[in-house]
């Protein structure tokens, strides 16, 4: 957990975090989310994790692929170390509280706000006029998913990080509008070396689930001979790699494939550059590869092996709903209350 964290002490910490099932997850979700959920689960802290289904339809999904994609998802989290007896885990659309509380924050959060993220505007790209109201609403939902738990800590990738700020802005507002202190001021956790995971075609693009281009990214499903062919297909520069982080300076590939050994063997960047510097990429490329198989592989595999009964992935999901509706509902019923509605 970071230090100096600044929510109020009213509310105990607790962990919530989030991943859609809008494709299957990469290694950037893996090195920038799954692995350090895990983390905070194993140190203790209360640690809430959804499959953020009502974020993935606001782009088109297709609804078997989508119920694929969640089940999927969470024999993700499971094979990533996420343990359903100790942490809650469940989908968003089965607690309509997340929607409830959705709608208030619609009413809290301002259009100028909305219109600075930046998420949105790469996700509808040129053609703004065709995206879903769903898409530009979306900060606001993910502020109801977390603010619902009284969440005061949330582990999620660099690319998050303004919508988090978004989170704090709608909990200050509505604290302020309606004379209460009822929601904490989350902390984003953004650690470790892989906190934004890059293309392997173009190091100014974030690796994405839902890239068009399959070899831009490390898919966790992806046996060996794929990491190594896309590994090898990387896009890197000539030079050789340096022995010091200023040395990667301008150089977002080579740093990216640094970042992505350093995360996926716990070491630092300056650690691994001691051992790594001078060598030509032809042969840091393939040390990178047997590294990735070696931490994806026995993940992958146990994937596969959860995937095999789909009626206990839904058991599991139905039974994190549950846990999860105890906590969110009486936090909504507040919320309706201090707003004003009749109950
Ligand atoms: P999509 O392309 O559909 O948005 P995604 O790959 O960006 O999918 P999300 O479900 O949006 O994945 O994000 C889930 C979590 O993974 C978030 O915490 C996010 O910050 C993190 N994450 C996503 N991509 C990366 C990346 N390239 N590097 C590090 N963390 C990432
Ligand atoms: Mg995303």
């Amino acid at each position: 957990m970071s230090e100096g964290v600044q929510t109020s002490p009213a509310f105990s910490q607790r962990v919530f975090s989030g991943i859609q099932p809008s494709g299957g997850l990469t290694l950037g979700n893996y090195l920038g989310a799954l692995k350090r959920f895990a983390d905070s689960q194993n140190s203790g802290v209360q640690s809430i994790f959804c499959m953020v289904d009502l974020h993935a339809i606001t782009v088109w999904q297709d609804p078997d692929k989508l119920r694929r994609a969640t089940r999927e998802l969470c024999a993700g989290f499971i094979a990533s170390g996420i343990d359903p007896e100790k942490s809650i885990l469940f989908n968003q659309s089965q607690v309509p509280e997340h929607a409830q509380m959705a709608w208030i924050f619609n009413c809290v959060a301002r259009m100028g706000w909305m219109k600075r993220m930046t998420q949105f505007k790469d996700k509808a790209g040129k053609n703004a006029e065709n995206a879903s109201l769903g898409l530009f609403a979306y900060p606001a939902l993910m502020a109801a998913d977390i603010l619902t738990y009284h969440t005061t800590h949330v582990p999620v990738g660099e690319d998050q990080k303004q919508h988090l700020e978004l989170a704090r802005d709608i909990a200050t507002k509505f604290n302020h509008d309606y004379g209460v202190e009822f929601f904490p001021l989350t902390e984003p956790v953004i650690e470790g070396a892989a906190t934004r995971v890059m293309s392997l075609r173009d190091g100014s693009k974030k690796m994405s689930k839902s890239d068009p281009s399959d070899m831009s990214r490390i898919n966790m499903t992806d046996d060996a001979d794929t990491i190594a062919g896309k590994i090898r297909k990387a896009r890197t520069d000539p030079e050789p790699l340096p022995s010091d982080v200023k040395g990667l300076e301008d150089r977002p590939e080579a740093r990216n494939l640094v970042n992505i050994y350093a995360a996926l063997n716990d070491q630092s960047v300056e650690a691994v550059l001691r051992d790594v510097g001078g060598k030509q990429f032809s042969e840091f490329k393939p040390m990178l590869s047997e590294l990735a198989v070696e931490k994806l592989a026995p993940i992958s595999g146990e994937m596969a092996r959860l995937m095999e009964q789909p009626d206990e992935i839904d058991a599991i999901l139905r039974r994190g709903s549950e846990q999860a509706r105890a906590i969110a509902t009486p936090i909504v019923e507040k919320t309706y209350d201090i707003v004003g509605m009749v109950r």
